[in-house]
């Protein structure tokens, strides 16, 4: 199974995916954790990436679409990946299909009024990666699931977020009409609690 996961910033597309990966044991291949890593790293990948990411933009297409092509060029994805976050644009869209078909796209869909709260108020375990919301844990700086410190992403401050938003409604939100004219697109109400919206999520992939 080669899987999309599509949503806005916020959508809680993070969250699944790593439900997904527990399930059905694909391969999370998220570019925004790529690139998070190559700035831990200071590579030249991160630190260009940086530049982007800080003002909310996106990274540039060729960069991005060859540092997906190289990760699904390895072994452990010759049975099937989960990647999230990528595509984004059509553009890379268009180069994905050059180098793997794709299964089937899962977009999650939330409300544009709530996607603002969602992301100010997420808080991300440096240890397991995982994100929750300041509104189910409260205030602490501990993690639930690993016992891991919490911090918030560089950017999930409020400008930062809006203009991602505007760049999910300016380049991506037009994969939706894309996938749907291949007939590979899926939609789950993804304004729902987290249990729910996998439900639907499972739904749709075991049917596949
Ligand atoms: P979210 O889905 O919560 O916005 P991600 O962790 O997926 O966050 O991505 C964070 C940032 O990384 C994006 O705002 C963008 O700058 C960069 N990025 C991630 N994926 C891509 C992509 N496919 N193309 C270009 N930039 C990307
Ligand atoms: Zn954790």
């Amino acid at each position: 199974m080669n899987i999309v996961l599509l949503g806005a910033p916020g959508s809680g597309k993070g969250t699944q995916a790593s439900l997904i990966t527990e399930q059905y044991g694909l391969p999370h291949i998220s570019t925004g954790d790529m690139f998070r890593e190559n700035i831990r790293e200071k590579t030249p990948l991160g630190v260009l990436a940086k530049s982007y990411i800080d003002k909310g933009q996106l990274c540039p297409d060729d960069v991005t679409v060859k540092m997906v092509e190289e990760r699904l060029s390895r072994a452990d994805c010759k049975k099937g990946f989960l990647l999230d976050g990528f595509p984004r644009t059509i553009s890379q869209a268009e180069a994905l299909e050059k180098f793997v078909k794709i299964t089937c796209v899962l977009d999650i869909e939330v409300p544009l009024d709530k996607l603002l709260g969602r992301l100010t108020g997420r808080r991300c375990c440096e240890k397991c990666g995982e994100s929750f919301h300041v509104s189910v844990i409260g205030k602490t700086e501990i993690c639930p699931k690993c016992g891991g410190k919490l911090y918030t992403r560089a950017d999930d401050n409020e400008e930062t977020v809006q203009s991602r938003l505007n760049v999910y409604a300016s380049q991506t939100a037009s994969l939706i009409d894309f996938y749907q004219r291949k007939g590979v697109l899926k939609s789950v109400n993804g304004d729902a609690a987290v249990e729910e919206v996998f439900a639907a999520v499972q739904e749709v992939l075991n049917t596949l």
